[in-house]
């Protein structure tokens, strides 16, 4: 059989051989080019020395003495080889000597890494059959080393581990998350003994880097199938070890305007946002929009209430993708859109003003990925009620009012102005006319004046320190129509009014 192989590789792999060296391909490129997908990178295997290598590649595509072609060799025996391809799949093709692990005895990291003579060898040290398959990278023979059967695992979809499963899982914990994501990304079902030691040793998952675990996390998400993903960790015991606070809203009942429970409900947000291949932010967000419900649910049946979910879900949101080490931009992305999922909008009740402050509290740059969610929250719930109609007024509200200034960047006078006006260094008091100036041009745009605005700096500057404060902070929290309106809307829906 024919494999449609990049030339790139094919010059790795043809050098290999001409220095009388093996050269395989194995992994996730040999399972992928058999399901007729396309692999996300070309790993190689050879018997060559990591040192052998980069000597071989050392003149490789255009490099020179100073700018070798060979990138890194790192402990584990990888190579990487730079290509004359644009392509990130091939930009860096990594050549890994055949090894056998030694012992683990921290569950994580193998205690040696000892070289191997044969590829068999080394497909015996990888964590699943479908992923223990070499394939010649020149094509001398063509056919699929499967020394586990793991074509016929491919062919069933079925993931097994290679060898005993519980010994797999014990020497390295993370091969618990792999089997999940790999069932999830191909749509494959975990084998019953493999399923078993999953559950027995699930608890060995707290051993593994938490930048481990969030990178297999993320590529579940990232499937069409993340949902099923979140419910198959949960199955096996491992989401106590991911994202734990989400498992609070297992078996908690919703009130009369749900159908699911809050762990369903956020689950099949997730599902309505990755089957429309939303970002990663979003469908985290979808996921963990209602995390805040179970500890602020107060009565029980249809008319408990959940007051304030939307901020202790931020908190926990940022709780738990800290803990993961997501980026702390990724993770306050995330929280902002759980703070915000609650926005009321009601079309004949929001002014322009209304409009203008929910973007500026939201950030224009949000807009789309909160409406995401909301929208998500709305599918989800299982019983959508009628929000397009208003959520298109809402567009067009936003379409109008977007040039109109929202934030201290847009006012007609910045910092350095109010300074020279009131003839005062930098500090809090500039912050405090900003925020006055702002919170007034929200109201009425045509204030943002340059002159009209110098007038009001110079009255805003007699005022005492005191005085100033408490009208800035007045102004920063004034209430919203649209988060009054989340109070409203709750309360007469549970005619507590
Ligand atoms: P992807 O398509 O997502 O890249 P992949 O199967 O290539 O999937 P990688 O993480 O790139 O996954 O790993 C490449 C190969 O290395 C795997 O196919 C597997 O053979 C082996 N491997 C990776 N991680 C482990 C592990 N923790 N334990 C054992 N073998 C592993
Ligand atoms: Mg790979």
């Amino acid at each position: 059989m024919n494999y449609d192989i990049p030339k790139e590789v094919k010059r790795i792999g043809k050098r290999l051989n001409e220095a009388g060296y093996d050269a395989h391909l194995v992994g996730g490129c040999v399972r992928d080019l058999l399901l007729g997908r396309e692999p996300k990178d070309w790993d190689i295997t050879t018997n060559a020395k990591p040192e052998e290598v980069q000597k071989l590649f050392s003149s490789f595509a255009g490099a020179t003495e100073d700018k070798p072609a060979t990138v890194y060799e790192n402990d584990f025996g990888t190579v990487g080889i730079k290509t004359e391809s644009e392509d990130p799949r091939l930009k860096v093709v990594e050549v890994t000597t055949y090894r056998i692990e030694g012992k683990y005895t921290d569950k994580r990291h193998p205690d040696e890494i000892k070289f191997a003579k044969t590829v068999e060898e080394d497909l015996a040290r990888r964590d699943f059959t479908i992923n223990a398959l070499a394939l010649d990278v020149v094509g001398k023979k063509s056919e699929i080393i499967d020394s586990f059967e793991g074509q016929d695992d491919l062919k069933d979809k079925i993931i097994r581990t290679v060898g005993n499963s519980e010994e797999r899982f014990s020497e390295d914990a993370l091969r618990l998350m792999r089997a999940v994501r790999f069932a999830v990304e191909l749509d494959f079902q975990i084998e019953p003994s493999t399923r078993k030691a999953i559950e027995k040793l699930s608890g060995e998952l707290e051993m593994i880097a938490k930048e481990r675990i969030r990178d297999e996390f993320i590529k579940i998400l990232n499937c069409p199938r993340a949902a099923q993903g979140i419910i198959l960790l949960e199955e096996l015991n491992l989401l106590r070890n991911v994202i734990p606070e989400l498992r609070e809203g297992i078996n908690v009942g919703q009130n009369k305007h749900h159908i699911y429970t809050v762990f369903e409900h956020n689950v099949r947000a997730l599902d309505y946002t990755a089957k429309q291949n939303y970002s990663t932010e979003v469908r985290l967000a979808s996921l963990l929009h209602d995390v805040g419900k179970p500890k602020s649910k107060r009565g029980e049946g249809p008319d408990s209430t959940f007051y304030q979910h939307e901020y202790i879900g931020a908190k926990l949101a940022t709780i738990s993708l800290d803990r993961l080490h997501f980026p702390k931009e990724f993770s306050e992305k995330v929280a902002h859109l759980v703070r915000y999922h609650m926005f009321y909008y009601n079309t004949d009740e929001v002014s322009a003003a209304g409009v203008r402050r929910f973007l500026a509290r939201v950030g224009p740059e949000s807009v789309d990925e909160l409406l995401q969610v909301r929208e998500a929250d709305r599918i989800g719930s299982g019983v959508p009620k009628a929000f397009p109609y208003k959520l298109r007024h809402l567009l067009f509200m936003i379409d109008k009012v977007k040039r109109d200034p929202i934030s201290p960047k847009m006012l007609a006078v910045r910092g350095d102005d109010v300074m020279k006006i009131l003839e005062v260094p930098p500090g809090p008091r500039v912050g405090w006319v900003l925020s006055v100036l702002l919170e007034e041009v929200l109201d009425e745009p045509k204030g943002n004046d340059k002159e009209k605005l110098e007038e009001r700096v110079k009255e805003l500057g007699s005022m005492s320190d005191n005085d100033l404060k408490k009208l800035a902070e007045k102004a920063k929290n004034r209430k919203d129509e649209f988060e009054d309106g989340v109070e409203e809307e709750i309360k007469e829906k549970h005619h507590v009014k």
